[in-house]
């Protein structure tokens, strides 16, 4: 059970006098791809960051399954994150930036290997394996940067506007192919995007943010025909 539990989540940034999260109640179902989205400044990176243990929660809770994450430092969260500055490191190989983080956390050399082997199948990258990051394009790089996330096999992904560094054609195939990749590895998904057409396009269902507050949560189909 890897549902996702916001219970009135507050974020108050110190000398701020405004949350720029207020009291954030939000479920996200297990396997779920939720799209949190809204204007710049509305909270979106906040909520996800809060949830990563990259930012403090005020007050209020967070819960992955059952367990009761709030003040959990981001190491012992069970996430992987991915954000739009997806630097990998230069000096080494696709297969290497993929393996790094299994190898800090202390996974076996076979083990991360079959992973980075599953991984680099998923997202098409088994031929660029043993070329460094300047070799690649964009969107291999991107892809690279998703085979990081994917490797360790997390309990949650979040995305930070991972698509924007990307040129407007790369961006709609790399989405779909998140997407896809998403529905078939049936990990629990926090998306943040301020594009409207991202998030209708790619959410089961999305949370719409305006100053700090939600507004709704709703599938696609159903936004659509609100007002
Ligand atoms: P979004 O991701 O929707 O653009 P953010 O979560 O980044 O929104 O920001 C929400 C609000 O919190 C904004 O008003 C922003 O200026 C403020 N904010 C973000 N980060 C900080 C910070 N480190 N210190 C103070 N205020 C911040
Ligand atoms: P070294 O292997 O020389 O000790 P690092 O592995 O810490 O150095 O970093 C090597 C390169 O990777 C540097 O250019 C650094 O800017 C970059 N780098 C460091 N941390 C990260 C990170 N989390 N993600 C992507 N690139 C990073």
């Amino acid at each position: 059970m890897t549902a996702v539990t916001y219970e009135k989540a507050q974020r108050l940034y110190p000398g701020s006098t405004t949350p720029a999260v207020d009291a954030l109640d939000l479920e996200i179902r297990d396997g779920e791809f939720m799209v949190l989205v809204g204007p710049s400044g509305c909270g979106k990176s906040t909520s996800l960051r809060m949830l990563a243990g990259l930012e403090e929660v005020t007050s209020g809770s967070i819960r992955i399954g059952d367990r009761d994450v709030t003040h959990l430092p981001p190491k012992d969260r069970d996430i992987a994150m991915v954000f739009q500055n997806y630097a990998l490191y230069p000096h080494m190989t696709v297969a290497e930036n993929m393996a790094f983080a299994l190898k800090m956390a202390g996974v076996g050399k076979e083990e991360r290997a079959a992973r980075v082997k599953e991984a680099a199948a998923l997202l098409d990258l088994d031929a660029y394996l043993d070329r460094k990051p300047k070799a690649l394009s964009g969107g291999q790089r991107q892809r690279v940067a998703m085979g990081r996330a994917i490797v360790r096999q997390p309990q949650v992904f979040c995305m930070d506007e991972p698509l924007s560094n990307l040129d407007a054609k790369l961006r709609v195939s790399t989405r779909t192919q998140i997407a896809a990749l998403q529905q078939r590895l049936g990990i629990t998904t926090v998306y943040v995007t301020h594009d409207q057409v991202e998030a209708m396009t790619m959410g089961d269902r999305v949370a719409v943010l305006k100053d700090g507050v939600l507004q709704q949560v709703d599938t696609p189909l159903a936004l659509y025909d609100k007002p």
